[in-house]
């Protein structure tokens, strides 16, 4: 989907009749004093999803409004950690693969306009304990797609990374073009290239919409303004169940994720690129990953193991001694020379998890011209661009993948 751009035109030639309604007067009219917002479309939620598809929306001609509680990316957010991984390797996925890909592009462009790099091409490196069926279907994919991938003999890793021990590896694959994503400082660089290519950012924290008559005429602030749009598009991460509590409810569930950075010892730049890759065990329980040291931050590790249900205004963000012991014990089986180093920083963020994993993307079933985006489930941050286009195209009427509709979802109890 990728470099699909709708001008203007098309974008406001939308398919829907109640949308046509609205489309006729451009820009919706504020429902207390019935004058033009000018806004076609108001993104709520400044995280990875919302800010590609403000960009998105804004290259392909619409007025559009961006707004956020916290900013762009915030400390609490969702998309705020440092660094996201963007790997193609979806266990054989053709549309998580292929969204990955056409990203990646998008992802490259926004770090060549800016001066600090926003993408790092580390690699990346998946171990895993079995060769199975999985792993000849994701690399037939990558070779039908031309995207690079390298099967890995355990001689060969132990003989490229001596910092790694990978006893009980049986093959690894290799992305030698993907790697790391400054994640929080993306999103903010996106938003100002948004704000300079003409749309509007404005810090707002939003009540939960009215939907009267089969459509919203306005957003309203928790202090009380009112902005009226045509569209709107509630891209709210964790927040989602609490604005949409009868829709979207327990079809999302934010889950607590332990991060970890570690200090290597002072001249060993073993764990610095371009002398390891961003990695993923697939052999360890917990799913360990991490990335070297990106910026001088430290060597980051974390778990994809879902922890205990958090929510993201209330929840405690302390890191346990339990969960910074059990780290220690897996790099001591895996990253021996990192197991005692300086604990350098510790973060608490959440995944807001779905069922299954696939993201919520789909139309509020009372209100034709709302759209909720969100259930990033641990792996949304590199699909951002994709998510974007997929979004500005769905809300022109174009069909929806299945698998993204709140039909498609159900309630969970966070351990799903
Ligand atoms: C530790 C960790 C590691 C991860 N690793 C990866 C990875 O390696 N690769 C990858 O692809 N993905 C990864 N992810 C997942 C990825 O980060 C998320 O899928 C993605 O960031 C979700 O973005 P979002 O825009 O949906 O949510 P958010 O970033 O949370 O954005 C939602 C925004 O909505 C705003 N908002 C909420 N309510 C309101 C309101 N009422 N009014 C106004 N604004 C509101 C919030 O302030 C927030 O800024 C990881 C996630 C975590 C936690």
């Amino acid at each position: 989907m990728s470099g699909q751009v709708l001008d203007r035109r098309a974008f406001l030639g939308a398919a829907t009749t109640a949308a046509a309604a609205a489309i006729a007067a451009p820009g919706g009219a504020d429902a207390a004093t019935g004058r033009s917002s000018g806004v076609d479309v108001v993104i709520v939620g400044a995280g990875v999803f919302g800010t590609w598809t403000a960009w998105k929306l804004r290259q392909a001609g619409a007025k559009v409004l961006l707004v956020d509680a916290w900013g762009p990316a915030h400390a609490r957010g969702t998309s705020g950690g440092e660094t996201r991984l963007i790997r193609t390797e979806y266990r054989g996925d053709p549309l998580y693969t292929r969204w990955a890909w056409e990203s990646l592009a998008d992802w490259k462009a926004l770090s060549a306009r800016h001066e600090m790099p926003l993408f790092h091409a580390t690699g990346a490196l998946y171990l895993y304990p079995h060769v199975d069926e999985l792993i000849g279907r994701s690399a037939a994919l990558h070779a039908q797609m031309g995207i690079p991938m390298e099967r890995i003999t355990p001689a060969e890793l132990a003989r490229r990374w001596p910092q790694i021990d990978t006893s009980g590896i049986a093959v690894g694959l290799l992305q030698p073009t993907m790697g790391p994503l400054m994640a929080r400082r993306s999103v903010q660089v996106l938003r100002d290239d948004f704000v300079a290519a003409g749309g509007t950012y404005r810090q707002m924290a939003v009540a939960p919409p009215v939907v009267k008559g089969g459509r919203l005429e306005a957003i309203t602030s928790i202090r009380g303004e009112t902005v009226a749009a045509d569209k709107f598009v509630f891209a709210c991460g964790p927040w989602l169940p609490k604005l949409f509590p009868e829709v979207v409810g327990a079809r999302i569930v934010p889950v607590h994720k332990d991060v970890f950075f570690f200090a290597p010892e002072a001249g060993d730049a073993r764990f610095a690129p371009p002398n390891l890759p961003a990695w993923v065990d697939v052999s360890s329980p917990d799913l360990h990953y991490g990335f070297p040291d990106i910026e001088a931050r430290g060597f980051k590790i974390a778990l994809d193991r879902n922890g205990a249900v958090i929510d993201p205004d209330q929840g405690d963000r302390t890191v346990s001694p339990e969960a910074i012991a059990q780290v220690r014990a897996y790099l001591r089986r895996r990253f021996p020379d990192l197991a005692d180093r300086q604990l350098v920083e510790q973060r608490v963020c959440q995944y807001e998890n779905t069922h299954d994993g696939n993201f919520l993307i789909d139309r509020h079933p009372e209100a034709d011209n709302l759209w909720i985006a969100g259930g990033g489930s641990g792996h949304g941050f590199k699909h951002g661009p994709a998510i974007g286009t997929y979004i500005t195209a769905l809300i022109d009427g174009a069909p929806p993948e299945s698998r993204f509709l709140l039909a498609s979802h159900r309630e969970h109890d966070g351990r799903a």
